[in-house]
């Protein structure tokens, strides 16, 4: 047994890659996955068809990390989103892109990443062990990382280094269930609360159920702590029936996430006609009031809303239903306009961590070496993906920061062991 070989614990993305990247540099790797299998979230990622990448610029990533971005300006610089669509390719992965920069495997499917993977761990003569549930890192006096204990058997394994990439704690079917957040706490290392991102919203408010299954595209959704504005996003947004979903809702729901976790009041307010100012849309609704004279206000709406709408906006506005076109009044218009631009939700809650895409907090990154991804406070411990506290938005930007810190986290290991090696 080697004592010198370095311990990869979780097969995801980061861990695959991490492993992969050591043993290419000549170091002994074995990688120790609790799952039946490798690849188990990549498999389900981007429903199946897995957005690898973003084919953006990678100056510009920095910011679809709220929260920590800066810490992967390193890692991103050394292992691009080109670095990694080429490494797909050399596998025999080839990818296109699609709306907003996304970068898919060409053939939608997911797998193919994963035995792309696969093979590169063959390659490279990664040892992978299945099954293997790991419990604890073991430090000696020197604050050096020393091995791993497992958690079925309690059977320890001796390595100089360890790479921790145990994933976050959302979608734990997928095995990441938070395990690392406990072993870097019992070393010592500090947990930023872990939190659900990427998540839909409930709201306090029932008429969301009542439109449940409509997408509504080109809207706009604000969100607001404390009745102050804090980030707004266009684009498409669901209904359901617990309250609202949507690319632009999972986006904002890390803010929600963190304010309702300090117990303070979120809202979302929705504008169905962002493109218009508020005069613009007065001026549109006389005239569509005009066409519409002699109908019932609830017949009046067809040209303005998709039909599902229509009652639930009637029922807001709290204009009679029946009331004839002709006698609304200009106060009860203007009502309306505002109504239209400022759909107000109040978030009761988010959806479990388990449901989540993503999940913010995790090992604080002040505890971490950006240009390692070694611990400030162990030797030879080394942390990659999720479990670090990184979180970026949907499009491809949460597997570039895994395989880009595992890429990081890989080479440094193989590096820091060298020292043992020679002597
Ligand atoms: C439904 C869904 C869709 C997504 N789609 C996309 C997408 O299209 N694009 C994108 O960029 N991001 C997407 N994400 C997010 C992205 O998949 C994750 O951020 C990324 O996979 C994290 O990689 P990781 O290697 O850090 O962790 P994980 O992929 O979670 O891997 C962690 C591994 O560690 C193992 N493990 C955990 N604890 C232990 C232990 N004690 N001992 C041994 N092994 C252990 C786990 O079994 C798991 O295999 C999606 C997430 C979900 C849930």
């Amino acid at each position: 047994m080697n004592k010198n070989r370095i311990i990869v614990i979780g097969g995801g993305a980061a861990g695959m890659m991490a492993a992969g990247q050591a043993a290419a540099q000549g170091a002994e790797v074995v990688l120790l996955e609790k799952k039946n299998r490798l690849g188990s979230k990549i498999a389900i990622s981007g429903k199946g068809r897995c957005n690898v990448t973003n084919a953006g610029d990678i100056a510009d990533f920095i910011r679809y990390y709220p929260g920590n971005g800066k810490f992967l300006y390193a890692a991103l610089k050394e292992f691009n989103n080109q670095d990694l669509i080429n490494f797909f390719a050399s596998y025999g992965v080839k990818t296109k892109v699609e709306r907003g920069g996304r970068v898919f495997p060409e053939t939608d499917d997911a797998e193919a990443i994963v035995t792309a993977l696969r093979k590169f761990l063959e390659e490279t003569g990664v040892k992978v062990f299945l099954n293997r549930k790991v419990k604890e890192l073991i430090i000696n006096e020197k604050k050096e990382v020393i091995g791993i204990t497992e958690a079925e058997k309690n059977e320890a394994w001796s390595g100089r280094a360890v790479i921790v990439a145990t994933g976050g704690a959302s979608y734990p079917g997928t095995g990441s269930t938070g395990d690392g957040y406990v072993m870097a706490e019992k070393v010592g290392h500090k947990i930023i609360k872990p939190l659900p991102a990427l998540v839909p919203l409930r709201t306090l408010e029932q008429w969301p159920k009542d439109l449940q299954g409509l997408t509504l595209k080109n809207v706009e959704a604000s969100i607001w702590v404390e009745g102050k504005k804090q980030a707004k996003e266009f684009g498409e947004l669901l209904f359901t029936h617990f309250g609202v979903s949507g690319p632009i809702i999972l986006t904002l729901s890390r803010i929600a996430s963190q304010a309702l976790n300090l117990g303070q009041k979120v809202e979302i307010k929705i504008n169905l006609k962002p493109a218009l100012s508020r005069e613009q849309l007065d001026l549109r609704l006389q005239r569509d009031f005009a066409k519409y004279k002699n109908k019932q206000f609830k017949n009046a709406l067809g040209d303005l809303l998709p039909k599902s709408m229509i009652p639930v906006i009637v029922e807001l506005s709290g204009i009679e239903p029946e009331k004839a076109v002709n006698e609304i009044t200009r106060a009860e218009r203007q009502k309306l306009g505002h109504l239209l631009q400022e759909m107000s939700l109040t978030v009761t809650n988010t959806l479990g961590i388990e449901t989540a895409i993503v999940t913010s907090g995790g090992v604080d990154v002040k505890e971490i070496n950006p240009a390692t991804m070694e611990s400030r406070l162990i030797n030879g411990l080394f942390w990659a993906g999720e479990v670090i506290d990184i979180d970026g938005i949907t499009g491809g930007y949460n597997l570039q920061a895994a395989f880009s810190t595992g890429y990081k986290a890989g080479r440094a290991a193989a590096k820091y062991i060298k020292q043992f090696l020679e002597k």
